[in-house]
């Protein structure tokens, strides 16, 4: 429980740092983030190890093959010495390619630094697209993410997914519809029985959605429905934020996001009007941090529907 507040806070910071600030500077809130943070490594099975963010930065993953380190996420630039510092102490191989699970800033900023020392960064097309251009990051956090450099962007990009074929492990990056954004991928270590499944599924409580990047909830709640049905219940989960978790807490994030859609979608069957709906509390006995929901964008989500749509 008490890790669990930890992270609600962490997230939390982020946002009040980001909302507290004028949108020019972000470059400052950036630097608070970064100054504030106090990440730590854990080994998680094998060959794999989880880089848990303290500072409001997304969590980050390694893989160790024999030649150096595949990591899933990048954090801020300011902190990549902070990753490199970590995976020292596990051994002195080089990081050899970035996975990127999403475009936003906390996730893959570091692949500025990374990119320009000539690390491979691989993503879903949606993800370079996106970073090729200025983003606005949806309310809350309510932020221009600025372009990024060549050197930042992925240089290996797919459609649907690709796999690593390492010695001792597979492992597979695939695309997600129209999840946390347009852009999300699990990473999947299949021998080693451990997922990154960056914010699509995180722990602070009811998850931010992008929607202006094509975040909905209906691609949440699909994605994780395939994810529980694929774990067991010794996989383990690293989540954009958050501590380390199970299957039951993917099942537990998985109700009570049906839970919410459910109330939403009943109250459009009955004509309700957002305002109507709004008052009867779709997140009521929910017992979260729910601080990030808001009626009116989750009714949009349903009556746009852009899953239904693409298939
Ligand atoms: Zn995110």
């Amino acid at each position: 429980m008490k890790k669990y507040i930890i992270t609600i806070f962490a997230f939390l910071f982020v946002i009040n740092n980001l909302l507290s600030q004028e949108k020019n500077n972000f470059e400052e809130s950036r630097k608070n983030v970064v100054e504030k943070a106090n990440d730590s490594i854990f080994k998680i099975s094998k060959h794999t190890y989880a880089i848990i963010a303290k500072g409001g930065g997304g969590n980050v993953m390694a893989y160790e093959s024999k030649n150096g380190f595949i990591i899933v996420d990048d954090q801020w630039e300011d902190l990549e010495p902070t990753i490199i510092n970590l995976l020292k102490t596990i051994s002195n191989k080089p990081v050899l390619y970035v996975l990127n699970t999403h475009f936003h800033f906390d996730h893959t900023d570091g692949n500025k630094t990374f990119g320009k020392n000539g690390i491979k960064i691989i993503a879903h097309d949606n993800l370079r697209k996106r970073l090729l251009t200025d983003q606005h990051v949806a309310p809350p956090v309510d932020v221009i993410q600025k372009a990024y450099p060549f050197e930042a962007l992925p240089y290996i990009t797919f459609s649907d997914s690709l796999t690593l074929n390492e010695e001792e492990e597979v492992i597979k990056i695939y695309h997600v519809n129209n999840a946390h954004t347009d852009t999300d991928s699990f990473i999947e270590f299949q021998k080693d029985n451990v997922y990154h499944t960056g914010d699509v599924f995180v722990r602070y409580g009811f998850p931010f959605i992008d929607d202006n990047s094509g975040g909905n909830i209906l691609g949440i709640i699909e994605s994780m429905n395939n994810l529980i049905e694929k774990s067991n219940d010794s996989t383990l989960i690293i989540p954009g934020h958050g501590p380390i978790s199970n299957k039951k807490d993917l099942i537990n994030y998985r109700n009570n996001l049906q839970l919410i859609v459910d109330r939403i979608k009943e109250g459009i069957a009955n004509n309700l009007t957002v305002a109507q709906i709004e008052q009867k509390n779709p997140t009521k006995d929910i017992n979260w941090y729910n601080g990030l929901f808001v009626t009116s964008k989750i009714y949009a989500m349903i009556i746009a529907n852009p899953i239904m749509k693409k298939k």
